[in-house]
């Protein structure tokens, strides 16, 4: 099969501009209530971009009243053709498209992606999950159903109202678009909360909203703090849903404030310590590249990081050889730069829990085959590490460090290996090496996780359900799956004279 073909990558916009940092609601810019700001910063560099108006409760409470407002019956957004809900997704898609040189050199910049993976990846992914969902703006439907008696039922599927949602930093774009678009195809109005790391390509996001065409209210985007316009948002009594991506330590706090408040229903997309399982019959070149591509992608700050690398023992020593080799042609630098591989990590906290991590792995007695620490000393960067000789009760082996760390095991058996891989609480993905068929399949129905890669990893598209088992999180985001999470089901049952087969 011949791949896609791959859209030149051009260089950064040198003259970049922040048009936008302020609070959007109804269509309109606002400063925050409180008079606050906010500084966002640069990784790379550690220097202030622009500092950006820094909602809180009272301008949730704002963006909760224009959203509910454009969400009442009879208004523009509800009587709006579910075609037409698409079409503006569609052109939502255009917009980006437009702007997309604009969007990769912003979250370069902000987020600290390296701009060639920024332009290829997140900007691909966004349009893309734009355009999938206007696709399933008018083809989401309900059932008849042949029910006892004389009564005619039918299900709708209704939007859910007004939908919360908080992004995390590592997928500013891609997740702000994972969760838009799926809420607006069904019909609901949102207020987005973007990481206070990371909220411009989000307020862009907005601008755009409005000059497709959306009706004022049915986005509104809240940049802030997460004990503070997050907290307002999921424990809000007049917000019908939270979706969230995030540590499962959050997660925790946003689905007990969900709890005491009004039941709202909830998403989570939360961490992970996913397992990748290489058994010695793999080919061992395209092994080696998955798994590292598995945990380096993005400086490995990905849920789905591929963190715990189990490696049949026959094979170890070999394999652990050809990683270290791998990792250690990293360049690093400002992600803007031409030819780096490595940008720096988000901030100084992600920074320091990395460090720390590190630590305890060599003190623990794990064996440091490359890198270790800090690279550099401007800007958040970690040398990439890979440890060996690894075992489960360390702490590199429980925690997630969302940071370029490799972990590599031994294993010795099938059995072994697959009660090792599930013994954790996370359960969002896992990989599986193997040229064997049988392997492969009883592996990846024994893996406790949302998704289960067969000889690659990272394998994720718009069309496939993503979410974890375990405190890796609750329901799914993308596919068909995904757009069911955006809707209510509603059961109507008429009575009538007479039914007939
Ligand atoms: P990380 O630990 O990776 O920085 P977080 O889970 O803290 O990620 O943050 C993800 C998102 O959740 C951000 O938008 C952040 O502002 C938000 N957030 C953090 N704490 C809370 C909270 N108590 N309630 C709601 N949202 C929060």
């Amino acid at each position: 099969m011949s791949s896609p073909a791959q859209p030149e990558i051009p260089a950064p916009l040198n003259d970049l501009k922040i048009q936008y940092t302020k609070i959007f609601i109804n269509n309109e810019w606002h400063d925050s209530v409180s008079g606050k700001k906010f500084p966002v910063i640069n990784p790379a560099t550690e220097e202030i971009i622009c500092h950006v108006e820094e909602g809180d409760k009272a301008d949730v409470d704002k963006a909760v009243k224009a959203a509910r407002q454009a969400f009442q019956i009879g208004s523009t957004w509800r009587t709006m053709d579910a075609s037409e809900r698409g079409r503006l997704l569609n052109k939502l898609a255009d917009l980006m498209e437009r702007d997309r040189l604009l969007l990769t050199t912003m979250e370069s910049m902000n987020a600290g992606k390296v701009f060639p993976h920024a332009y290829t990846m997140d900007l691909e992914v966004s349009i893309k999950i734009l355009k999938y969902c206007a696709g399933w703006a008018d083809k989401i439907h309900g059932q008849t159903i042949p029910s006892d008696g004389d009564i005619f039922t039918y299900t709708r599927r209704e939007p859910i109202g007004v939908c919360g949602q908080i992004i995390p930093w590592n997928g500013p774009l891609f997740v702000f678009t994972g969760k838009l678009a799926p809420a607006l195809a069904c019909g609901n109005t949102v207020i987005v909360k973007p990481a206070e790391q990371t909220p411009l390509t989000a307020l862009h996001m907005a601008s755009l909203v409005k000059e497709a065409g959306f009706p004022p209210g049915v986005v509104n985007v809240v940049p802030g703090y997460g004990p503070t316009a997050g907290a307002a948002i999921s424990s809000h009594m007049d917000i019908d849903k939270v979706s969230f991506t995030g540590s499962t330590e959050v997660g925790k706090l946003i689905k007990e404030a969900a709890g005491k408040s009004n039941l709202k229903r909830v998403t989570l997309e939360l961490g992970g310590k996913s397992p990748c399982i290489v058994f010695a019959d793999a080919d061992l070149d395209s092994a080696v590249e998955f798994a590292h591509q598995g945990v380096f992608c993005h400086q490995g700050q990905i849920c789905v990081a591929a963190s715990r690398l189990f490696v049949e023992e026959s094979i170890y020593d070999e394999f652990v050889k050809r990683s270290v080799e791998r990792a250690k042609k990293y360049i690093l630098g400002n992600p803007l730069n031409a030819g780096i591989n490595q940008g720096p990590q988000i901030d100084k906290e992600q920074l320091d829990k990395i460090l720390d991590l590190i630590e305890s792995g060599k003190k623990e007695g794990a064996k440091l085959e490359c890198g270790g620490g800090r690279w550099g000393n401007k800007g958040f960067f970690v040398q990439p590490t890979v440890f060996s000789n690894v075992t489960d009760e360390m702490r590199i082996a429980k925690e997630e460090i969302f940071g370029p760390v490799q972990q590599i095991m031994k294993f010795k058996s099938i059995d072994d290996v697959i009660k090792r891989a599930n013994n954790t609480s996370y359960g969002l993905a896992a990989g599986v090496f193997t040229k064997d068929l049988d392997k492969a399949l009883t592996v990846s129905s024994a893996l406790q996780a949302g998704l289960v890669w067969v000889n690659c990893y990272l394998a994720m598209a718009v069309q496939c359900p993503f979410g974890g088992f375990k405190m890796s999180g609750n329901g799914r985001e993308l596919g068909e799956h995904g757009m069911y999470e955006y809707t209510e089901l509603k059961t109507v049952a008429m009575k009538i004279s007479q039914k007939n087969s």
